[in-house]
């Protein structure tokens, strides 16, 4: 070999070497970035642990936090809010009533036709739509006007069955589903909005006199005879289809929940009488705060971009508003400092990009390789080629998010059944003996806990897990669907005028 020839192979092999070093250490950074991605969803998931131990402290401090929103006014961050509600319907009412449902994502206008005793609900008729997003940030006027002209179209169309609306003045259901002081059975004026809501000039007004108005301004000959939230609208179907129902708890864009209460353990409120020594509290428990719970960096920087910080602390942890944003902000920093996806990522920077609906949808994908993730990156993130273990690493962040969020609202249902000694532990506090557990129903509503699987299934298994298998058979989940409005009318039906 030439000394031409000789220099040329060294240089071929210091090429060679050059290359394949190349290689060798961009392999190994992949792995330890892969590796750093790893370790960020393993510290995740021991932030969002959530061992029956815990729970049950969480359960603890429900049930103290009740008592202490019970006690008094400002007592605890439950606000504890009187409903007015001290009869549940029974089956026994009778007539048409109608219901709207506001709250949240979607607004939807019902009518119930009921035959009394013994023949429940005959027909229901629901028309769901979104809210306008413009609307959700207006005047009170302009929200209400749109309502009352939903109503109106939904009264006057024809041709669906229903008998003709008479003469006289209807009955209407209210579901208003944000913190309203209530002063009566039918009027209650509007604490603070939620849910992206944020009408100031509605704040401090009675929520059932700006509907009252607004229908009578636009002709429709209509009254609100009980303004409720979604919570007790729920409760109160669940109390029409089975007696034994004590609790209801909603699971959608908020949560919130509310219960049967003794009336002589409503201490902020002496003196009070009602015929059935009872009455229905909504908790609005979304704002429930414990430092039991299991809180990440994930969760401090979503309250700290959100418009009401430090408030809704518990929603914000399991609702469907936020389940999805803070896996977006796992996956973001997951981008960040471990670039797993090929694609630039920066999709993953817009908050609330990724809707929890989708989220459910890949964490729910059993394909063997992972189509649906695939599909949702692909088309909501324009993150695309995400190999099958970033997939699955990514299903692995949804499970943690949902099952920390499922858990901690089936420790808040045994907080409400530890306060009214329904939870087999002796009932100390409502000063009940031990003794066998009696059936005790709490209906649950809401998308998120109807439409994502794997949240259901992890809250029922936690509740059980909490109870123990000797009470948890007499504890039983129900859910209701529609319950938030059909219930609203039913309680006009209860409390109606013409009764
Ligand atoms: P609202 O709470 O506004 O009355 P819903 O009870 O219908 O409305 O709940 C809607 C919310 O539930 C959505 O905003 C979404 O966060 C969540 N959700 C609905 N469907 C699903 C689903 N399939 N998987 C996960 N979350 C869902
Ligand atoms: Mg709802």
């Amino acid at each position: 070999m030439g000394r031409v020839g000789l220099g040329l192979a060294v240089g071929c092999a210091v090429v060679t070497c050059a290359i394949a070093a190349a290689l060798v250490s961009r392999s190994v950074r992949r792995r330890r970035r892969w590796g750093q991605a790893v370790a960020l969803v393993r510290e995740l998931e021991v932030a969002c642990d959530t061992p029956v131990g815990r729970l049950r402290q969480v359960v603890d401090a429900m049930a103290v936090e009740m008592h202490a929103g019970l006690a008094s006014d400002g007592g605890s961050k439950l606000k504890m809010l009187l409903t007015f509600i001290d009869n549940l319907p029974d089956g026994t009412e009778e007539g048409t009533y109608y219901a709207l449902d506001l709250g949240g994502t979607n607004f939807r206008v019902l009518r119930v036709q009921l035959g009394g005793k013994g023949s429940m609900i005959l027909s229901h008729k629901v028309e769901s739509q979104p809210i306008p997003q413009e609307l959700m940030t207006g005047t009170s006027e302009e929200l209400f006007n749109f309502i009352a002209s939903i109503l109106k179209r939904f009264v006057q169309s024809e041709n669906d069955g229903f008998q003709q609306l008479p003469d006289d003045r209807k009955d209407l259901g209210f579901t208003f589903s944000f913190p309203v002081k209530q002063l009566s059975i039918s009027s209650g004026v509007l604490i603070k909005w939620t849910k992206g809501f944020s009408i100031e000039d509605a704040v401090g007004k009675d929520i059932a006199q700006c509907l009252n108005e607004a229908m009578t301004k636009i002709g429709l000959n209509m009254r609100v005879a009980a303004l409720v939230n979604d919570t007790v609208g729920t409760l109160a179907l669940g109390h029409y289809n089975d007696e034994d129902t004590v609790a209801a708890v909603i699971i959608g864009t908020g949560t919130n929940a509310c219960y049967l209460e003794r009336t002589d353990a409503i201490i902020k409120c002496q003196g009070l009488l009602t015929n059935s020594g009872a009455m229905v509290v909504n908790m609005e428990w979304g704002n429930f705060w414990s430092s039991h719970l299991p809180r990440t960096s994930y969760d401090i920087a979503l309250d700290d971009e959100s418009p009401n910080r430090n408030e809704q602390g518990f929603e914000k942890m399991i609702s469907g508003m936020y389940l999805g944003d803070i896996v977006r902000r796992v996956l973001y920093r997951m981008a960040e400092e471990s670039d797993i996806f090929l694609d630039p990522a920066k999709n993953l920077s817009v908050p609330f990009i990724l809707r929890t609906p989708l989220m459910a949808n890949m964490h729910d994908d059993d394909s063997p390789d992972l189509t649906e993730v695939g599909r949702v990156l692909e088309e909501h993130l324009k993150i695309s080629r995400v190999p099958l273990k970033v997939r699955r690493l990514i299903v692995r962040v949804c499970d943690i998010v949902t099952r920390r969020a499922s858990r901690l609202a089936a420790a808040g249902i045994v907080g409400m059944l530890k306060k009214t000694g329904r939870d087999g532990s002796g009932g100390v506090a409502s000063g009940r003996t031990r003794g066998k557990p009696r059936r005790t129903v709490v209906v649950v509503e809401g998308g998120l806990y109807i439409g994502y699987t794997m949240f259901k299934q992890y809250l029922n298994e936690a509740i059980s897990e909490i109870l123990g298998d000797e009470v948890a058979p007499y504890v039983l989940l129900k859910v209701s669907e529609d319950g938030s409005g059909i219930g609203a009318a039913l309680l006009a039906a209860v409390y109606s005028s013409n009764r």
